[in-house]
């Protein structure tokens, strides 16, 4: 008895002094100056090699986020972002990928690899607010399933389809473990937050010209805000849908993002949702 007693005791003490080394280098966390924070995040969370995310306290964050995945966020957003050392966060149509005009299975590895975010749009684009409980449940959750098989562990972030949802889907987020929605409502973002669903985005549709989004960027910088832009396809324009950005000027608002990079934090969706909930800010 006594011996099974002390091994249990020697366990505790074990798994204890384990707590207290290991935890803080999972989420290791220091400050250089009072402005400046570095955060290593995420190794557990993201099941791949630890990305060294820099957050500076006194830089607004910007965000570029483009929803449905269409090839051209790959051929052109992807293509050009690159060059200029920039990453994004892409949400998509599990069920749509390898269709004509959208992304390819090689597409979104490629993107994972560098550290893009692959978000659960869900499984088919479902209208969730129209839906049921099951049916709601099911299109998140063959989307989570769809890209935690491929490797893809960003799905436990969920981009509302339509930007609509209803209080079924918060309670299937919960079970399913999905720590944050967002949808489509305009706006600026706190630099940190604490509802994980109240989250609004600056939408950049066919006439939305670059001069007006380097003003919300402007902003951004000066109120020490988080801005998150949304794109959609990346082509010529030849619908009334809106949904269609001329390249040259999604090139334009690159280029100026570029150029003022040293007066932002330019992260990931998961990386800032990541940061609010497992730092508490
Ligand atoms: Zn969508």
């Amino acid at each position: 008895m006594d011996k099974i007693l002390l091994q249990f005791y020697g366990w505790l003490i074990l798994t204890f002094l384990s707590c207290f080394f290991l935890i803080p280098n999972l989420f290791y966390h220091t400050s250089n100056t009072i402005n400046y924070l570095l955060i290593k995040t995420l190794i557990t969370i993201n099941n791949k090699k630890p990305t060294t995310v820099e957050i500076y306290q006194h830089k607004g964050n910007l965000i570029i986020m483009m929803d449905d995945g269409w090839q051209s966020q790959y051929v052109v957003g992807y293509q050009y972002m690159r060059k200029k050392g920039l990453r994004g966060s892409i949400a998509v149509i599990t069920n749509y990928i390898n269709q004509p005009n959208y992304l390819t299975l090689g597409n979104l590895l490629q993107l994972y690899h560098d550290d893009w975010d692959i978000l659960n749009h869900t499984h088919n684009h479902t209208n969730l607010a129209k839906y049921d409980y099951d049916k709601q449940k099911k299109d998140i959750e063959k989307a989570y399933h769809w890209l935690n098989k491929r490797g893809i562990n960003n799905g436990n972030i969920l981009i509302f389809p339509h930007g609509q949802y209803n209080n079924q889907t918060i309670n299937i987020m919960d079970k399913l473990n999905i720590i944050s929605g967002r949808g489509i409502t305009d706006g600026f973002n706190d630099k940190y937050i604490d509802d994980f669903y109240q989250i609004r985005i600056k939408n950049v549709l066919s006439n939305t010209k670059p001069e007006a989004v380097f003003t919300w960027i402007e902003q951004t910088i000066a109120e020490n805000l988080t801005l998150i832009l949304l794109f959609h396809k990346l082509e010529k324009i030849t619908d009334h849908t809106l949904m269609q950005y001329d390249i040259q000027n999604f090139q334009k608002i690159i280029d100026y993002i570029a150029e003022q990079k040293q007066n932002l934090n330019i992260i990931t969706f998961s990386d800032w949702i990541y940061i609010n909930k497992y730092l508490n800010y």
